[in-house]
């Protein structure tokens, strides 16, 4: 088990409250929520907004609880004991990935009306990034907002979007000019009960099947502009600087998830006789468990580093890249060698380990693949 050096009475306060809640009100409901194909995330982030789980970094003036990063670090690795991957993808996607610009260079009209019932857990958000033909490479988007007056007239498709069924509303990456080059995005709020708005689909997915991912279309929607998020032509920069939010969340969701499933199979095979023995006494399979968490412990202590570098108020572009690359390829082999261990039990769907197979699969895809990771930290180091 990993030590503590960082965290206090205070932080371990907020713990407990935060695992509470995922024990009593979310993990008794996931299998049923995975089986529907989606969970109440109007139901179940009002009741998390109004226990201030929504809000952690956020400021007090809209609702947040105005604290650290330590905190936010907390509130991740808790809700990554949720029994399954698209509960805490859900979540991060309202705190870490749909809000993040909001926070940072909205107006306060835009904190008021969207970050505040973001933070209340009155409106879902989602993140509306990537379509059919841009996905690793971002500046491909073609999704068009074409100033008109007082308003972007917004026209396109975004495709996998996490939330997209149930969200009240995008934070959304369009084009506001055909000139090639990093100065011709812009980051909007936009409402999903516009005229204009429609999710042509619910998309039928491997694993993270609690999570409703959804391709969205855009016809002629009418956006005000004062739902763009700072300023036109800034919208690229300012999603570099979200996608740091939404990544740095993927960390304590390998570590804790990893630390969890690796538990749960050393709990199986203590209990499995094979060959005239548990299965725990086999020196191969307790050494390959012993390098996964001696890996996962690495990850754990690079992530407190980073929220050291975030407190410092450093850069930890390069150090979060980093993470998530680590992180997600260590998951798949995890997932893998969990799963192995299990037999044929691990294929079965009333296991865990197989859920945990299919749902961790997307982190070294998501939010940046990993060699997408690799070519950010390859240019910070200038190759
Ligand atoms: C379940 C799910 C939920 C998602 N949620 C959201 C969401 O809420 N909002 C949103 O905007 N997007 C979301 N995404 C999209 C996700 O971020 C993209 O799938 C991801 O960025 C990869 O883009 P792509 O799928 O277009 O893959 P492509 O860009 O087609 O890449 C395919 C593969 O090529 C490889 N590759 C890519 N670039 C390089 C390179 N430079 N060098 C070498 N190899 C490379 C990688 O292995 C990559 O996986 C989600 C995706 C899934 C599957």
């Amino acid at each position: 088990m990993s030590k503590n050096l960082y965290f206090t009475k205070e932080h371990e306060q907020v713990r407990k409250a935060i695992r509470d809640f995922v024990n009593k009100r979310i993990n008794p409901f996931v299998d049923e929520w995975e089986e529907a194909g989606i969970a109440p995330l109007n139901e179940l982030f009002k009741e998390m907004g109004e226990l201030g789980f929504l809000g952690i970094r956020y400021d007090p003036k809209y609702g947040g609880e105005g604290l650290d990063y330590w905190y936010e670090t907390v509130m991740l690795e808790e809700i990554s004991h949720i029994r399954c991957g698209a509960i805490p993808m859900a979540i991060a996607v309202q705190t870490n990935m749909a809000t993040p610009a909001i926070d940072e260079f909205g107006s306060d009209y835009l904190k008021e009306k969207y970050l505040q019932a973001a933070i209340r857990g009155e409106m879902v958000g989602a993140i509306a990034v990537t379509e059919p033909d841009a996905g690793s490479d971002v500046a491909a988007l073609k999704t068009f907002a074409r100033r008109d007056g007082d308003v972007y007239v917004l026209n396109g498709s975004k495709t996998y979007i996490t939330n997209g069924t149930q969200a009240d509303f995008l934070t959304l990456l369009a084009r506001t000019s055909e000139e090639p080059g990093y100065r011709s995005f812009s980051l909007f709020v936009v409402p999903t009960d516009m005229p204009g708005f429609k999710v042509s689909k619910k998309l039928d997915k491997l694993g993270m099947r609690s999570s409703d991912t959804a391709e969205l279309y855009f016809d002629d929607l009418r956006v005000p502009v004062a739902h763009r998020i700072g300023e036109e032509g800034e919208g690229f920069i300012y999603q570099m600087q979200q996608f740091q939010h939404e990544r740095f969340s993927a960390l304590p969701m390998a570590y804790i998830g990893g630390e969890d499933m690796i538990r749960e199979t050393v709990d199986y095979i203590r209990g499995r006789v094979v060959f005239g023995k548990p299965l725990i006494k086999k020196q191969v399979l307790r050494h390959r468990l012993v390098q996964w968490v001696s890996e996962l412990e690495c990850l754990r202590q690079l992530t407190y580093h980073i929220v050291r570098l975030k407190e410092a108020g450093q850069d930890a572009t390069r150090e979060i890249s980093m993470g998530k690359l680590l992180g997600g390829d260590l998951l798949n082999k995890i997932a893998d060698g969990c799963l192995q261990m299990h037999g044929g039990m691990g294929f079965m769907n009333e296991m865990r380990v197989s859920r945990f197979f299919r749902d961790t699969r997307l982190i070294s895809i998501g939010g940046g693949a990993s060699e997408v990771m690799s070519d950010v930290i390859a240019k910070l180091e200038g190759w």
